[in-house]
């Protein structure tokens, strides 16, 4: 790659790691083992022995490692191998090969999150030159983009091995800003059985589409209720939970009352909000007013509402020892909140103080054409640097 401009060393080895950590088709769906395999060689060229946790098939893995001393009050690098697909989505180029164009550089993955893992990966010999007082581990997660379905394992793993940390700073993209709270998620997959009758014959039978249809409608009142009169928080966009549903499927033929439709929805809440509350009076709906109605037509009618594990909001805490060191290291002093869900409230939920401060910008995260701004991965890798110098101290 060229550049109009003479790079510094950090940035030019970030920019070449993250040039190998975007090779890697880590799409969700996809296994990430050639990724954490690459990785493990990478530390144990450095003589770092990692550790790795698998999901329960074993095609997946989380992967942790320490540099410095196994003492407590280390300070924990977390970030997520996985990515979302590209399917669908107009790239101007190949999204795998990373490509500098106009002071950016291009691949999935850059902005969310491999920029901070090529920053990390790129100081390890200045992490081992450096004489650290507490150590730095290395927390790399899998399935984040399907549910933050890898942390919890690595969390408890780590609880076990590891001499208690004393700050986790997760990686996601913030322009380098210190955030201190996130939404939390819960998503659920409602399903409607109704009853097949000629759609001539509404009275004979239950279409579920339309009952789906009438469920949507009362969450979209829950929404509304939300937006209107539930808990609100400045620091968040929007500064409301949110309630919507994103996937629906049912029918078999525009004759025929439908048998089966279902349809995801999700609860993102304040972390002053109970997500709780609203699937509880969705569940009240369906159970006392909508089920007794079509079982008079047919006993067989049916609502099921499955949870998925919910992912757990950050939530503000009095200075942390987190926040601390980020905002010394960054400069920045703001009180900051995003909307996104991110591991951060797993790791706060197990008692580790928690915030999310990484490079490049959400805005482009999910995005075709994907990309961090030079001058975040640059940005990126001195806090690192200084991450590095303050671990020393
Ligand atoms: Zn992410």
């Amino acid at each position: 790659m060229s550049s109009a401009k003479p790079r510094n060393d950090d940035l030019a080895k970030a920019t070449a790691m993250l040039a190998k950590l975007v090779a890697f088709d880590t799409t969700s769906r996809n296994s990430n083992l050639a990724f954490i395999d690459a990785v493990r060689e990478l530390l144990a060229a450095h003589g770092i022995e990692s550790r790795l946790v698998h999901n329960d098939d074993g095609t997946k893995a989380n992967l942790l490692a320490t540099v410095g001393p196994m003492v407590e009050g280390g300070i924990v690098l977390s970030g997520h191998t996985d990515v979302v697909p590209v399917d669908d989505q107009k790239w101007l180029s190949d999204p795998f090969t990373l490509v500098e164009r106009d002071g950016r550089l291009y691949g999935r993955g850059t902005a969310d999150m491999k920029s901070f893992l090529a920053v990390i990966l790129s100081a390890l010999d200045r992490m081992q030159a450096a004489k650290l007082k507490v150590p730095l581990h290395f927390a790399f997660t899998y399935d984040e983009e399907v549910g933050c379905l890898g942390a919890p394992s690595l969390i408890r793993f780590l609880q076990a091995e590891l001499p208690a940390p004393g700050a986790v700073i997760v990686g996601e993209p913030t322009e380098m800003k210190v955030v201190t709270a996130h939404k939390g998620i819960t998503a659920m997959r409602t399903t409607v059985t109704g009853h097949e009758a000629h759609s001539s014959q509404p009275h004979r039978g239950v279409s579920a589409v339309m009952v789906a249809a009438e469920l949507i409608s009362f969450l979209q009142g829950l929404a509304q209720e939300a937006a209107t009169s539930g808990p609100r928080n400045p620091l968040f966009e929007p500064p409301h939970t949110t309630i919507t549903v994103n996937r629906i499927e049912g029918g078999t033929a525009l004759n025929i009352l439908a048998r089966h439709c279902t349809f995801q929805w999700d609860v993102r809440a304040l972390p002053e909000d109970d997500a709780e509350s609203y699937i509880n009076r969705f569940q009240s709906h369906c159970r006392e007013a909508v089920l007794p109605r079509i079982r008079t037509i047919a006993a067989d009618c049916d609502i099921q509402t499955m949870a998925r594990t919910p992912t757990p909001p950050l939530k503000m805490m009095a200075r942390s020892k987190a926040e601390e060191i980020c905002r010394a290291l960054t400069g920045d002093n703001a009180t900051r909140a995003v909307s996104f869900a991110a591991e951060a409230g797993q790791f706060q939920g197990a008692g580790l103080p928690t915030v999310i401060c990484g490079p490049g910008s959400i805005r482009q995260a999910h995005q075709p054409n994907e990309y961090i701004d030079i001058e975040q991965l640059a940005a990126g890798a001195r806090f690192i640097r200084d991450l590095i110098a303050h671990a020393s101290k």
